[in-house]
């Protein structure tokens, strides 16, 4: 198949709109990371989805929504609980997924056979207008081959999806890096199945209670069912082995500089950079964490590119505010492989 690389304009996103009725594949801009949409109505064409990405059939999709009223009009969930309002209210359009019970229009393809669904509403322009013209709802995963990291450009669809679909919209650099943030709330009190940009922080502020799922940050046991599908699969990892070192800033420099040699990097922080004798990828200021999130996934891609690499330090971040997002992310990445130079 040849895949067209579309710009973000209107004849383009028009054009994109209609290989979508089709039953086709897109490479969608949104600002957590680019998706692979299908209509989501459209179970044959969600199907495609995970063929092209090797993608388990077992775990489910996100729909994305152009305005909060298509839930109404789609008649995606059988109830929309007040919860939901609030935190559309407060964080929508934005990288906040929200699952809810599911009506019987969502294929069993999105849901993976589960009664809920996963719903957002992304605030990248070329995704709503995506949406809004093809007329209906689009399933949406990241559009990376499934267990390597997110694209978040345009040129990372390619690299991964070539031939394999339809079309890519360049729609730029994805703003935030990581996927949204998964909140259930067909739980009885709402639980945090992914962090992403919004931040359990943030959802604490609005909902009062809110917990954690213990996935999140934990390696799930032998046999534990994974309340997100997702979190099961080791994820977002690069080719080269990612190991985690939990330490000082100072035990960081010097246990990378005492391991470098050839085929070792350190992705670390702009600090570190003057201080490590070894080849760097940096994530950018050491305490901004949105810029860790927003550089990850490039980062981890160019370390596969570099293409000599084949062990790589970093530190465990922290679980603070958009860091935790980082944190789930590098220790899928890592395998859950941490060195804890306390114990050593
Ligand atoms: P991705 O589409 O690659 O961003 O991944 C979507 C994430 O949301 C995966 O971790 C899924 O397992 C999770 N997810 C989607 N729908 C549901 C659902 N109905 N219940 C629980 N987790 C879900
Ligand atoms: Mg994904």
């Amino acid at each position: 198949m040849n895949t067209i690389l579309l710009k973000n304009t209107p004849d383009d996103i028009k054009a994109a709109a209609k290989i979508i009725k089709d039953g086709g594949l897109v490479g969608m801009p949104t600002e957590t990371v680019y998706g692979l949409a299908a209509d989501a109505l459209n179970g044959k064409a969600v199907a495609e989805i995970f063929k092209a990405k090797g993608r388990p059939m077992d775990n489910p999709l996100i729909v994305h929504i152009a305005d909060f009223s298509d839930i109404q009009r789609f008649n995606l969930v059988s109830e929309i609980p007040n919860n939901a309002k609030i935190l559309a209210d407060r964080f929508w359009p934005g990288p906040l997924t929200i699952i809810m019970k599911k009506s019987a229009v969502i294929p069993d393809e999105v849901s993976a056979g589960l009664d809920t669904v996963a719903i957002r509403l992304p605030s990248h322009p070329a995704a709503r207008e995506l949406i809004r013209q093809s007329g209906t709802v689009l399933a949406a995963p990241s559009a990376n081959l499934s267990g390597s990291p997110s694209p978040t450009s345009a040129a990372h669809v390619m690299k991964d999806m070539c031939g394999k679909i339809n079309a890519v919209i360049d729609g730029g650099t994805s703003d935030v890096g990581v996927e949204s943030t998964v909140i259930t709330l067909a739980s009885d009190i709402p639980r945090v199945l992914r962090p992403g940009g919004v931040t359990a922080e943030q959802l604490k502020e609005i909902l009062g209670d809110v917990e954690i799922d213990s996935a999140v940050l934990n390696k799930l046991e032998d046999g534990q069912k994974a309340a997100s599908p997702g979190m099961k699969y080791k994820h977002y990892a690069p080719k080269a082995r990612v190991i985690l070192l939990k330490c000082s800033d100072d035990e960081y420099i010097n246990y990378v500089n005492k391991n470098s040699g050839k085929g070792v990097a350190a992705l670390c922080c702009d600090e570190d950079i003057p201080l490590l004798n070894t080849q760097v990828f940096s994530l950018g200021r050491r305490n901004n964490y949105t810029a860790h999130a927003h550089r990850l996934f490039d980062e981890l891609r160019k370390i596969d590119e570099h293409g000599d690499i084949s062990v790589v330090y970093s530190r465990l971040p922290s679980v603070d505010g958009v860091g935790m997002a980082v944190y789930n992310r590098l220790i899928r990445a890592a395998g859950f492989e941490v060195i804890d130079l306390e114990k050593i």
